[in-house]
């Protein structure tokens, strides 16, 4: 006989591990115990050596499915012969990391018992297992057990106690379980919050959505605001409640088939639907789609859902599985409500009715969302169902580290050693409630994850609301350069120290010169860089108003290269078009921009696709669905100009020329498709060009994309192709945005890295 204590750490709290581990114990015939710990999972297993050996093989190779070990540690222990194997209370002392669970997707088991007419969880909104169900939505506390969830305030019944308490059961120590005799329930509210008398609320709820009504309800995260997809008039009266003019809504499609309706989905888009994290998936949508035209104007795409608690698979299934608009429920950019006071206060006048529930969400979190682009998946939003997942990072926060993100999409991570805490996403800063729930939410996680930090790291900007908040906490500080906390965003991910080529395209960023950056080649690893090469600056006539308005960039971009900017004088009203043309003119209120955002947005007005956006970013995304239309399309010249003498750096891309030629097209009668689909490749071009040439300088041929601009799908597969094709190793982003939502965790990498030499892994550039 001998006896050995395990500990394994990483994602195994509240996915099921201990009953796993207690069932696999009993299967090799040993005795022992497992507890949860703040920091993982101790074991202590008692007899045969072989069966101890095939224990802790099975433990490491057949994990649950929600689980990730990270690291499994054991020693010998004196043999101590008792008879059984136990789950024994958890410990609440000690200090290390605690790893909370990301929220789950209701399981193939549970979803087989809510339509189970017999089983006594039928129709039950709130039914769970070790396998699926709420974790970081509901966790108050650590070690995750029921009393440091919001589920505390329900006590089991007999039945739930005794599957709970059963090893055999897959409730087996399932922290939320719970039933409709024992466990939160459904209550239906008109639009003034008075309860609506009903026998069913879902039911009810469903009718007025299938009514053409609007409704809220609550979910995992938070509310959500729901009408019907076919609905033109419900969608319409949707969007001008939330002030979203343009911005495509999501939707909840019932099962694959009705998604296949909708969109073309392929195995690896159809994978990322199923997954326990449940995201919404951008998708080609088909032309013969029905929904209505205000789901999402214009776009090519749909941004896809399945069902992923068992009460929206009984809302979709109560409304005879018609597509649901399932929006973020707030107006315009506000942060998502979450309690049921708020949701009331906030989306009166805009919701018809209330379906709410008495379980708690203590971290709000919005839907995340992706999509599948060069072969691999490209996150755009990363939130419910993947924070917060931890990132392992190649190098080491000694000292507990906070990185604080940037403005807009912002998120938030700290770092412990070599592992990054994202936060879910927290949106745009610029709105006064999203800075409080910045602050709220920050005070949350260093309360779940018993975080207290050392060291805060921001983004250099002066006016960004997350440096003001760094600045007033009174600790350690460093401030990161925008761009280049999105290289190390991607290097960090990808594992990788060695220096890089890093291209990082973006809409704003504050240079280290005070001008805006944002079409940027970096040289550099996570300690520093030079700024290698930029795209030509130009001014940005207003400043801020230049970004609301792509007609001001294309006046700046035209006048610049020397031609008149197209046909946009008809367009734009005198007065304006004439002070614009005097501020560049003069160069006056004219901030310098290199940013590559800004020229995309320039030739999305010179080609009349859009002179004014509604939302961030949305002249180059009509540009690239512009271009999408078009298979390959020649491009346009453009030059590098040489550094000063006797200077290496940084080297200019001159996009004149390009202009110039958009311009020469647009005058010709070129479909501005065409035009668009051209640009693109001229901007593939552009980055390949400059890659080489500074791979012939430096010897360095890897290359890390990053910024928001690499969300165009067209521009980030066609560019890894091509670098790919001329022999770069091309680093992209998998885990984490490489918009600004990814920033934090650049910013994490780089503090690592200051904090001295660490104990690096050997990398291979294979
Ligand atoms: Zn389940
Ligand atoms: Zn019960
Ligand atoms: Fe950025």
């Amino acid at each position: 006989m001998e006896r050995r204590a395990i500990t394994i750490r990483g994602l195994v709290q509240g996915v099921g591990m201990r009953p796993f581990v207690h069932g696999l114990a009993r299967c090799c015939a040993l005795t022992g115990s497992v507890r949860n710990r703040l920091d993982g999972i101790r074991i202590e297993v008692e007899g045969e050596p072989p069966a101890l050996e095939r224990f802790l093989r099975e433990l490491v190779g057949q994990p649950p499915p929600l689980a990730r070990i990270d690291e499994v540690t054991w020693e010998a222990l004196p043999v101590q012969g008792e008879r059984e194997f136990q789950i024994e209370p958890s410990e609440i002392a000690g200090t290390g990391s605690i790893f909370i669970a990301p929220d789950a997707a209701t399981c193939a088991d549970c979803l087989a018992e809510l339509f189970d007419p017999v089983d006594r969880r039928y129709r039950y909104p709130f039914l769970n297992c070790t396998n699926c169900g709420p974790r970081l939505t509901i966790v108050t506390g650590a070690p995750y057990d029921r009393q440091r969830t919001t589920m505390a305030g329900f006590t089991m019944c007999a039945a739930c106690r005794a599957e709970y308490e059963n090893p055999a059961d897959r409730r087996f120590h399932a922290q939320p379980t719970c039933c409709p005799a024992c466990g939160p329930s459904l209550r239906l509210l008109d639009g003034n919050g008075e309860p609506i008398d009903t026998a069913d609320p879902l039911v009810a709820f469903a009718d007025m959505l299938l009514a053409g009504r609007i409704g809220a309800i609550k979910g995992l995260g938070g509310f959500h605001l729901a009408c019907d997809t076919r609905s033109a008039t419900a969608v319409e009266t949707l969007r001008r409640g939330k002030n979203r003019d343009d911005k495509p809504f999501a939707v909840l499609v019932a099962d694959i088939e009705r998604a296949e309706s909708l969109c073309l989905i392929g195995a690896a888009e159809l994978e990322l639907l199923r997954s326990p994290g449940a995201p919404i998936v951008l998708l080609p949508r088909r032309p013969e789609a029905n929904v209505a035209e205000a789901v999402a104007p214009g776009n090519p795409h749909l941004g896809l859902m399945l069902p992923y608690t068992p009460l929206h698979h009984l809302l979709v299934h109560a409304l005879g599985r018609i597509p649901l608009v399932l929006t973020s429920g707030n107006r315009s950019d506000e942060p998502i409500a979450y309690e049921n006071a708020d949701a009331l206060a906030r989306l009166n006048g805009l919701a018809d009715c209330f379906l709410v529930h008495d379980r708690p969400i203590h971290v709000r979190c919005d839907d995340s969302v992706t999509r599948w682009v060069g072969g691999a998946e490209m996150p755009i939003r990363r939130s419910r169902g993947y924070a917060p997942q931890t990132i392992s990072m190649p190098v080491d926060c000694r000292e507990p580290t906070l990185a604080l993100g940037g403005q807009l999409k912002c998120t938030f991570a700290f770092g412990r050693n070599r592992r990054a805490f994202l936060s879910h996403h927290l949106g745009d800063l610029d709105h006064p409630d999203a800075y409080s729930a910045f602050e709220k939410d920050i005070a949350l996680y260093e309360d779940l994850f018993a975080f207290r930090p050392r060291l805060l790291v921001h983004d250099l900007h002066p006016d960004y609301v997350s440096s003001r908040y760094a600045q007033e906490r009174g600790l350690a500080l460093l401030a990161v350069q925008h761009h280049h906390a999105h290289m190390a965003s991607c290097m960090a991910e990808n594992g990788r120290v060695r220096p890089v080529l890093g291209v990082v395209f973006d809409g704003t960023g504050f240079g280290l010169d005070g001008t805006v950056w944002g079409g940027e080649f970096l040289v550099g690893d996570l300690g520093g860089f030079i700024r290698a090469a930029h795209l030509r600056r130009v001014g940005m006539p207003g400043g801020e108003q230049a970004i609301r308005e792509p007609w001001r960039m294309a006046v700046s971009q035209a006048r610049d290269a020397g031609v008149p900017p197209g046909l946009l004088q008809n367009r734009i009203p005198a007065e304006s078009f004439r002070i614009v043309e005097g501020m560049v003119a003069r160069n006056l209120r004219c901030p310098i921009t290199s940013s590559a955002g800004r020229l995309f947005d320039a030739v999305a007005s010179l080609i009349g696709l859009r002179d004014r956006v509604r939302y961030e970013g949305q002249a180059a995304i009509e540009l690239e669905w512009a271009a999408m239309t078009i298979r390959s399309e020649g491009s346009y010249p453009f030059e590098i100009e040489e550094p000063r003498p006797g200077e290496e750096f940084p080297l200019v891309v001159d996009t004149r020329p390009l202009v110039r030629a958009v311009v020469r097209d647009l005058f010709k009668g070129t479909e501005p498709s065409r035009i668009a689909r051209r640009f693109h490749s001229t901007l593939v071009a552009v980055i390949v060009a400059v890659c080489k040439r500074l791979r012939s300088i430096t010897g360095l041929d890897a290359v890390a994309l990053s910024g928001g601009v690499f969300l165009n799908g067209l521009l980030f597969s066609e560019t890894i192709t091509q670098l790919e094709g001329e022999g770069f190793l091309v680093l992209r982003h998998r885990l984490v945005p490489p918009g600004d939502g990814g920033l934090s965790l650049g910013q994490l990498a780089i503090a690592g890295q200051k904090q001295g030499p660490c104990s690096l892994r050997p990398e291979t550039d294979s």
